[in-house]
């Protein structure tokens, strides 16, 4: 296949570059390098199956040549507002890739007659009532709150997608993305697993926003590009959570990396850092993925963690 990735020199993007690339397909990137980094997709130029186009999918975009695939990953993901690259600090942008930017990426894949897969995310969910999370719940968002701008862009985006579906037949998919980690993840990008790596191989205290018993569930980059490509290869039209359940306190994520990095630092609390939409618990119901994918999460918090700390140390 000839596959088009929206944001394919980000984190998560870029990753599925060279999954697609082993498997033999063809892949073209559209990117506007705002948070993605063209050190991401490097080693891929010059192969005569990559192409690059440095373009905002928030605008009209043309892509010459058949397409087979059209897979929309880009948009800002941090939520931390301590961070250039969060989406607080992009809002319109942020706004504009998930609503303008997932409609110029359907009307692409509409053109070509093409799949179309969309990253969703967790954050559909708000600040979760339910728990563990299944894809039938409709979510706690507050659509004025700081999260609003990533949040309601997404849920858009998901309608958008539906709407495509439904009223142009179009062949669509969508992936709901839990807290995902790994190699190639911006030092400055906010997130909790790159700060707390960043501050632990500078043998600093890591910064626990909050008190720091709130959770998460963590899935190892490799684990989570396998459900997407499933995913896309599946015909299954309904969002599918894609995650690791493997639920814990940022508490006990920091202890963990602390381990790991041998840091003597310890931990800040930072009771004021915390942002008041930010989600108590979060952990996917994944029975789906695993019974239309087949697919579970097989790397361990350890073992992922050793190689996003050793990418970590290579670019520090
Ligand atoms: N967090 C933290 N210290 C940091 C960065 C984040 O304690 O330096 C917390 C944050 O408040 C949240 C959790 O870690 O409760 C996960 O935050 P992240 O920004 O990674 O993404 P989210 O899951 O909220 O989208």
């Amino acid at each position: 296949m000839r596959i088009l990735i929206t944001g394919g020199a980000g984190f998560i993007g870029s990753h599925l570059c060279d999954r697609l690339l082993q498997e033999n397909h063809q892949v073209a990137v559209v990117d506007n390098l705002v948070t993605g980094s063209l050190e991401n997709i490097q080693h891929l130029f010059g192969r005569d199956d990559f192409e690059f186009y440095k373009l905002d999918v928030s605008n009209f975009i043309f892509i010459p040549g058949k397409l087979d695939a059209v897979l929309h990953f880009a948009s800002p993901a941090s939520p931390n507002a301590a961070s250039p690259f969060g989406y607080p600090n992009l809002p319109i942008q942020t706004l504009k890739v998930g609503s303008l930017g997932t409609h110029n990426a359907l009307g692409v894949a509409n053109a070509h007659q093409a799949r179309f897969l969309l990253a969703s995310t967790s954050e559909v969910y708000g600040d979760p009532q339910e728990h563990p999370q299944k894809e039938s719940y409709r979510g706690f968002v507050d659509p004025i709150g700081p999260r609003s701008v990533y949040d309601e862009a997404k849920r858009f985006a998901e309608a958008i997608t539906m709407a495509y579906h439904r009223y142009h037949n179009l062949d669509t998919r969508i992936v709901r993305i839990f807290n995902t980690y790994g190699p190639r993840m911006r030092l400055d990008d906010g997130r909790v697993v790159p700060n707390f790596i960043c501050q632990a191989l500078e043998n600093k205290p890591l910064t626990i926003y909050g008190d720091g018993e709130q959770t998460r569930s963590f899935c190892y980059i490799d684990d989570l590009v396998d459900g997407i490509v499933r995913l896309l290869m599946s015909d299954f039209h309904e969002p599918v959570n894609i995650g690791n359940p493997n639920e814990m306190t940022i508490i006990e994520l920091a202890n963990t990396i602390n381990e790991i990095t041998a840091n003597q630092g310890g931990l800040k609390i930072e009771p004021d850092s915390r942002d008041p939409e930010d989600p108590q618990r979060r952990k996917p119901d994944i029975s789906r993925a695993l019974e239309i994918l087949g697919w579970s999460p097989s790397v361990s918090l350890s073992s992922g963690l050793e190689q996003t700390i050793n990418d970590f140390r290579s670019r520090l």
